[in-house]
This record gives structure tokens, C-alpha cells and sequence, in this order.
């Protein structure tokens, strides 16, 4: 994937989160303030917007600064500091071995930020696993990642707001594991 093709994945996530507003709302709604939704179509409208040129690490960290400036509530910086973290690994021409490095900086700045481990119910449980998945799998297809945040689902929430839900936290996929299946799989996409 070069610098072209990583900004094109990343601007088709603008589409993919406008299409997926309401089932990550749902989500949010169930264990949550119901804003997940909006908060990922605004941050990808954003960086659909003001994201347009330069090179992979240049293009990361726009798009990290981006949605750290857009994104409103908890996955905001997460999301931000993670791509703007991505971006010091990313080489001119990423593949599959340089993806793999990049989310195991992406499990690592969510895990430092969020003070988050596996099994917390949230978006790292998603993205701590990928690396994992990509290196076995030699790619990143979207059952291997869905099953990831399906997994969330029987999970009690002990991070974010759905901690407050306590033990009614099971039996509903975390929002933000949900909202990064789709940014794992449009990277994963790229390199596939
Ligand atoms: P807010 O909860 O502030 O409204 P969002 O709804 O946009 O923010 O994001 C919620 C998601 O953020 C959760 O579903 C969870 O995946 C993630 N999250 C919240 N707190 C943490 C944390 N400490 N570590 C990792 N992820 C977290
Ligand atoms: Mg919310
Ligand atoms: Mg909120």
C-alpha cells in the first residue's frame, strides 16, 4: 500500500462510517451516551475533508491529528494518538510484515492512554488481537476481525462509560471494538 492507496482506504471509511452511524448509535445506546456513532462519522467526514496529500507517515499523522480535533468523547484521542503513533512506523510502501508493526503500536499507545489490558469489553480488545490475525492469517478479512468485537459481546465492562452498567454491560459488542473492525479491515484491505 502506498501513500495513494493508504489515503484512499482512509477516505472510503468516510462512506463506511456515514453507512454504519446507526448500528454503532444502537450500540452506544445500550451501554453508553448513544454518541459513538456520530463521533466516528464526524472524525471520517473529517479526515475526508482535510486529509489530501504527502506521504504515508504524513497522511497518519493527519489523519490522527484529525480525528483527535473531531472526534468528541473517549475514542477520540485514542483513535488520534494511535494513527499520529502509526505514523512514525509506517514505511513508503506498507505491507503486510509493516501493518503488523503498526497495530502493535496501536495496541500499545491505546493500551498506555486507555490504562486498558484484554478483556475490559473495548475497542482493544479488537486491535490488541489483529496484529495476531494478520500475521496467522497472512491478511485481515472481515469475519477473522468481526468475531474479534463479537467476542466483547459476553464481556462486563470495566473501562469507559459502560463500566457504569456494571454486569447489564453483558450482552451487547462494545461500540468503539465495533468502530475498529471497520478502520482495521480498510487498513488490512490495502495491504491484501
Ligand atoms: P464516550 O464514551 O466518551 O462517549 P465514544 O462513545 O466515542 O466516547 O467511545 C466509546 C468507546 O471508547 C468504548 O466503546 C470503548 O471501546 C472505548 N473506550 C472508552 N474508554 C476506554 C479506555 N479507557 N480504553 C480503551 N478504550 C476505551
Ligand atoms: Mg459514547
Ligand atoms: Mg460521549
Amino acid at each position: 500500500m502506498d501513500s495513494e492507496k493508504l489515503l484512499a482506504q482512509l477516505h472510503g471509511l468516510k462512506t463506511v462510517f456515514d453507512e454504519k452511524e446507526s448500528e454503532l448509535t444502537a450500540l452506544d445506546r445500550e451501554i453508553g451516551d448513544g454518541d459513538h456513532g456520530v463521533n466516528m462519522k464526524r472524525g471520517f467526514n473529517a479526515v475526508n475533508e482535510k486529509v489530501s496529500e504527502g506521504s504515508t507517515k504524513e497522511i497518519l499523522k493527519q489523519t490522527g491529528m484529525t480525528l483527535m480535533s473531531s472526534i468528541g468523547g473517549a475514542s477520540g484521542p485514542l483513535y488520534g494518538f494511535s494513527f499520529v503513533k502509526m505514523s512514525d512506523a509506517a514505511n513508503d510502501e506498507i505491507d503486510a510484515d509493516n501493518l503488523a508493526e503498526m497495530l502493535d503500536i496501536f495496541t500499545g499507545t491505546v493500551a498506555e492512554k486507555g490504562k486498558v489490558e484484554g478483556g475490559e469489553k473495548t475497542m482493544y480488545d479488537v486491535i490488541s488481537k489483529s496484529a495476531g490475525v494478520l500475521r496467522e492469517t497472512g491478511g485481515l478479512k472481515m469475519e477473522d476481525v468481526q468475531k474479534l468485537a463479537d467476542d466483547t459481546e459476553d464481556m462486563i465492562a470495566t473501562k469507559g462509560r459502560a463500566a457504569y452498567f456494571k454486569e447489564k454491560s453483558k450482552g451487547t459488542v462494545d461500540p468503539g471494538a465495533q468502530s475498529a473492525v471497520y478502520i482495521i479491515h480498510a487498513l488490512g484491505e490495502g495491504v491484501g
